[in-house]
């Protein structure tokens, strides 16, 4: 960090028949969700999108790529491969799935987005990350991060039998529950603008698009000329979640457009 030059980001350029790409993230997708599980599927059949991208998050677990036979897992690695064959699909790890590997997303004919990556469309260059990252105010969370990214301890891990990788992503699960009921989102821990500010700049992007921290919004941020959009979660399970949480950012020629699954599904 600091002065420290920033590796070099990949460069996704979108082919020129690219009209309409989409962006969503933080669905936290697992079996006790059915009513999101839905509206994504809905939304991935009916979307007239060249391309849909997934900035991290799409499951609230994932334990290792043999996970995809659970019968849940099993179902949404279907429904998302059916949209990969149709669509461009690009999947970027969240915080909650970063051992989602290449054989599931070989599974669900999905392109892997490195964290961060630009993508060049219609014109423009858009900086892609889920933003974890970069909330360099929660030390404790990134220490964590630094620990299990590495592949040593990813080694490690998946050679535990699936069985007891299940029952500890139940318990992050329950822990996590409980972190969040006593911390509003409001409260999490955002995207730092000095560190977005460094990236922005290093890969000539004025557009940065994240997911994590929960709070959708549009704003200048970080050089006078550059702004983020920040994904909605998706939540259409929780009475307190009434009318239900369900964004997609559509991005064509006129901009970007903030739209319910149900609006961005209708062509
Ligand atoms: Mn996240």
């Amino acid at each position: 960090m600091g002065l420290a030059a920033l590796p070099s980001v990949e460069t996704i350029h979108a082919p020129p028949s690219w009209r309409c790409i989409d962006f969503i993230s933080d669905l936290h997708l697992h079996d006790g969700l059915p009513r999101t599980t839905a509206a994504l599927s809905h939304y991935l059949r009916h979307t007239p999108a060249d391309a849909v991208f997934i900035l991290g998050d799409l499951f609230e677990a994932w334990v290792g790529d043999d996970m995809r036979g659970q019968p849940y897992e099993a179902d949404c690695m279907a429904m998302l491969a059916e949209a990969g064959q149709r669509l461009h699909l690009g999947i970027m790890v969240g915080n909650r799935d970063f051992l989602l590997g290449a054989d599931a997303l070989k599974a669900c004919h999905a392109h892997a987005l490195p964290d961060p990556c630009v993508l060049h469309a219609l014109g423009q260059r858009v900086l892609l990350t889920h933003g974890d990252a970069w909330c360099l105010a929660d030390t404790r969370y990134l220490a964590f991060r630094e620990q299990v990214r590495q592949p040593a301890w990813q080694e490690a891990f998946l050679a535990a039998p699936l069985e007891a990788r299940l029952q500890q992503a139940r318990q992050m699960r329950t822990a996590s529950q409980q972190h969040q009921q006593a911390m509003k989102p409001e409260t999490w821990a955002d995207v730092d603008e000095a560190e977005a500010a460094r990236w922005l700049s290093a890969t000539a992007c004025q557009t940065l698009i994240h997911g994590h921290t929960h709070r959708p919004t549009q704003e200048h941020f970080g050089p006078p000329d550059c702004q983020r959009l920040v994904l909605s979660d998706w939540d259409l399970d929780h009475d307190d979640a009434a009318p239900g949480r369900a964004e997609v950012l559509r991005m064509s020629q006129s901009g970007f457009d903030r739209i319910t699954v149900w609006q961005a599904t209708a062509s």
